[in-house]
């Protein structure tokens, strides 16, 4: 044991998430501690409910940040909306859908299961069946961003399917929000979970959340008391609900919520839209880099999320080997493969504050080398110099 302060390396977060922190969100962090109940930071409360209904382009007035990682969002949602005995379609095509599955189960309800491949998107055919066969499901399920994989479903005909059946829609919009496309009201989509360190590139820790009208009819018709006593959206909402009339539920991270308050303001300064074409831009920036180096992508063209990237890792390179070689020579972080795609993929983020100019060319002059170091053959520069080709055709 060392009684020591703690400073961590300085890195570049490309991996799954955490992304890099912006260092105004970090600066916001460190402001003096107050009251959970103070007035002034009931106003910041409201202003954070506020800036969130925008990101997530809703008017839901149960919008607010779970007090606990996207996680903690996620069971939020299975244990507020489903009851004992109940049936819930869950689709599966990646990492995240199995733990959709194990809430599920936990809940004392059946999954029953929609499954597709790894790297391939919801297929809306076979969700159609499974409603049609199950026609006493009331909960459709489904990942929205992959980051396991890279893929992005089509949650807008993903929940018209649910409403033709009948079925409310739980969403993970972890990755997804303030990334990629995300229209929880004209999508319809119900409850709908995120996290704060991937696209808000806010330090992790807390899980937006938000849930429609159709949603809340469902908790107040409970039978049963939700299992978990913290995560009992009726209980929470005493505390983050309308008015003066505030009472204390937990202590809230106060910090983390001036961070999370930042961040939201970053993402407003900049316009939610024009951070989804900037994650665009620049995926399409990287791709050009990456295919000029030989590599592929995992996910088809049309399903590719464009701030997590999965890249094929070719044949005879000893990935581990890459990776070490980007974090202790370049302080770089890619992820690596999950589950099923171990080994196969490295998935490369390009998330919030990370998804800039600077980081797209570190990491395509990292991987030059990493690749070069164990005999790959490649054209010197031309990775970077495609990437430049590509700016210059958006006309940035
Ligand atoms: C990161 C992630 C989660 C989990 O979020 P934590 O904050 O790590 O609990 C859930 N779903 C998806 C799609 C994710 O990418």
């Amino acid at each position: 044991m060392t009684a020591t302060s703690y400073f961590p390396p300085l890195r570049t977060l490309m991996g799954p998430g955490p992304s890099d922190v912006h260092p105004r969100i970090l600066g916001a962090m460190a402001r003096p501690t107050i009251g959970h109940l103070d007035p002034s930071f009931v106003a910041m409360m409201d202003d954070v409910k506020g800036m969130l209904q925008t990101v997530f382009q809703t008017k839901n007035q149960l919008t607010l940040p779970v007090s606990a990682p996207g996680s903690a969002g996620m069971e939020t949602c299975f244990v507020n909306l489903i009851e004992p005995g109940e049936k819930v379609v869950v689709c599966q095509n990646g990492a995240f859908g199995g733990r959709m599955k194990e809430n599920v189960e936990r809940v004392g309800a059946t999954p029953v299961m929609v499954e597709d491949e790894w790297g391939k998107a919801i297929d809306l055919n076979k969700v159609e069946t499974a409603l049609k066969e199950n026609p006493e499901v009331k909960v459709l399920a489904f990942v929205h961003a992959e980051t396991s994989t890279g893929v992005q479903s089509d949650a807008k005909a993903l929940a018209e399917l649910a409403r033709k059946y009948d079925c409310l829609t739980i969403v993970d919009a972890v990755t997804s929000l303030a990334g990629t496309p995300l229209k929880v009201d004209e999508w319809g989509l119900d409850a709908v979970y995120s996290g704060t360190q991937k696209c808000l590139s806010c330090t992790p820790g807390i899980s937006p959340i938000t849930f429609s009208e159709r949603a809340i009819e469902r908790i107040k018709a409970r039978k049963q008391k939700v299992q978990s006593w913290f995560l009992d959206l009726n209980l929470v909402m005493g505390y983050w609900g309308e008015g003066a009339k505030r009472a204390y539920h937990h202590t809230a991270p106060i910090n983390a919520l001036y961070a999370f308050h930042e961040s939201l303001v970053m993402v407003h300064e900049e316009g939610v839209e024009n951070a989804w074409t900037r994650h665009q831009q620049n995926h399409e920036v990287l791709k050009a880099g990456i295919e000029a180096l030989g590599l592929k992508f995992l996910v088809a063209k049309e399903h590719r999320l464009p701030q997590l990237n999965a890249v094929c890792i070719p044949e005879g390179i000893d990935e581990t080997q890459v990776r070490q070689l980007l974090l202790n020579q370049y302080n770089l972080e890619i992820g690596a493969g999950l589950g099923a795609l171990a080994g196969k993929v490295w998935r490369i983020g390009l998330m919030g504050h990370a998804s800039n100019l600077n980081n797209i060319l570190l990491c395509l002059t990292a991987l030059e080398t990493a690749l070069k170091a164990q005999g790959f053959k490649c054209v010197e520069g031309a990775a970077a110099t495609a990437a430049q080709a590509e700016l210059v055709a958006q006309g940035r």
